[in-house]
């Protein structure tokens, strides 16, 4: 049914910032402590406590905001966004309205359906988080945690260029992944440090004026993302269709029941009243403080990649797979420069270094050098690729030197010739009838003969040298 419908969807991604402190007070950031712990009068909003803000926090926002591609303003202005919560004592959070942080950015990211699109970042502004409400600690009562109250968050509102469910997901990897790379957040859906929220609309395809579009919240975990905006489609698809229509309102994701409702109207506040924040003033930029944050970028993702394919030969998609995060990539580059030959390299990074860290909390546990020698055993024939698989597990579980392990473990090929010409001598004895057959004509023996090597050398024999050796002797006698 979707096929004569288009789907247009903008993110709003909030991220809060790794920072020890909150945005406008002392107070920890830490995830995970003892509720209302982490409070003082400014985060608690108590009369006549004043905000300070955080120096570290605005240098991670400019950062984003420049790995977005934004203009970064020299000058932007702290809002009040007034609404009753319970988790908001002040009755107001300190955010930027019309004078945001940094504007007009973009990200390009590969969409399944399109190929690389590049989607536009409206605006990105700084705010604080809200206290949380937590409902399933007592029966029948909300409790309130102010620990989170505070900590600084920034905002980026992504233009309506998302034309599916499954492009939505893509733009937010690629988004996450930057921002990983850039040190600024952890970026972890599940703690809340990433949280993003979806503008929906529906058109029939060809039609280029937006129409009425919803917004759907309570996205918690990266793997609802895609389902809760295909449910949401698929409901204004439907809904049209029957001859009615979408009314503007905010959506809530119940992921239990992979359905959406709608917010309760009165839960509901379109009037924030945004006024300048008077205990603040303007927030001011120097040229230097922003070249100092454009300086501390590392090397961005897609940079990254284009520079393995062009300096490692790496394909497009096996440069992605390395690139996937910094950690990966520094590694990668890390066996290359102890000697591995890049490719060879990448394919060790992508299969066995990749299985093993993803069952070990991410932990590359082989360290470079050591892959670089594996990787060093196998091109030169002392390890078959088995084998060097069983070194490399060995070496990963406990620590030590690739070749004394492997012949600790008898894996060690023998690459001897007179070695293997003795057991191509014993097993060609043994197969005179297969030896026949071989010399009228039936070359597809060799794989029987160089198995029986392999089975009189438990596995020693380098198979390569041991088919060299079985030519020369079924060709010369
Ligand atoms: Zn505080």
């Amino acid at each position: 049914m979707s096929s004569s419908w288009e789907t247009i969807i903008g993110l709003e991604t909030h991220v809060q910032l790794r920072t020890k402190s909150k945005m406008f007070c002392g107070c920890a950031t830490a995830f995970g402590a003892p509720p209302n712990t982490q409070v003082c009068p400014v985060c608690l909003g108590l009369p006549g406590a004043l905000p300070m803000p955080n120096g570290a926090a605005i240098g991670l926002a400019v950062r984003a905001a420049l790995a977005l591609g934004c203009t970064v303003h020299p000058k932007s202005v702290f809002a009040r966004k007034n609404y009753f919560y319970p988790d908001l004592p002040k009755g107001y959070q300190i955010s930027q309205f019309d004078q945001p942080l940094a504007t007009n950015g973009t990200l390009s990211f590969l969409a399944p359906e399109r190929g690389i699109v590049t989607a536009g970042v409206v605006r990105l502004h700084l705010e604080e988080d809200a206290g949380k409400s937590i409902h399933d600690r007592f029966p029948k009562a909300t409790a309130v945690d102010l620990n989170r109250s505070g900590v600084p968050l920034i905002e980026i509102v992504g233009g309506p260029d998302l034309r599916s469910p499954a492009e939505a997901r893509a733009y937010l990897q690629t988004l996450k992944q930057l921002l990983e790379y850039i040190g600024i957040s952890d970026c972890d859906m599940e703690k809340g440090s990433l949280r993003v929220d979806a503008n929906v609309s529906v058109r029939r395809a060809g039609e280029t004026a937006l129409n009425t579009r919803t917004e759907v919240k309570n996205i918690n975990s990266f793997a609802f993302v895609e389902k809760a905006l295909t449910v949401e489609r698929d409901r204004q698809i439907a809904l049209i269709e029957s001859g009615g229509a979408v009314t503007q309102q905010t959506m809530l994701y119940d992921s239990k029941e992979n359905a959406v409702r709608p917010q309760r109207s009165k839960e509901e506040s379109h009037d924030y009243r945004y006024f300048p924040e008077p205990d603040l003033p303007p927030l001011v930029l120097t040229p230097e403080f922003v070249a100092e944050q454009q300086s501390a970028l590392p090397e961005l993702p897609a940079a990254k990649r284009d520079r393995f394919v062009a300096t490692y030969a790496l394909s497009r998609e096996h440069a992605t797979v390395v690139t996937s995060n910094r950690a990966v990539a520094d590694y990668y580059e890390n066996v290359v420069r102890a000697g591995a030959e890049p490719q060879a390299a990448a394919n060790w990074v992508m299969t066995e270094a990749l299985a093993d860290a993803k069952d070990h909390q991410e932990q590359l546990r082989v360290a470079p050098g050591a892959l670089a020698q594996i990787v060093a055993l196998v091109k030169g024939g002392t390890l078959s690729h088995q084998a060097a698989k069983k070194v490399f597990g060995e070496v990963a579980a406990k620590g030590g030197e690739p070749r004394t392990i492997a012949e600790a473990l008898g894996l060690i090929q023998v690459a001897d010739s007179n070695v293997v010409a003795g057991w191509v001598t014993d097993v060609l004895g043994a197969h005179a009838s297969e030896v026949g057959r071989y010399k009228s004509g039936e070359t597809k023996l060799m794989a029987f003969f160089v198995g029986q090597v392999m089975r009189a050398s438990k596995g020693k024999a380098d198979p390569k040298l041991a088919q060299r050796v079985l030519e020369e002797k079924l060709t010369a006698s």
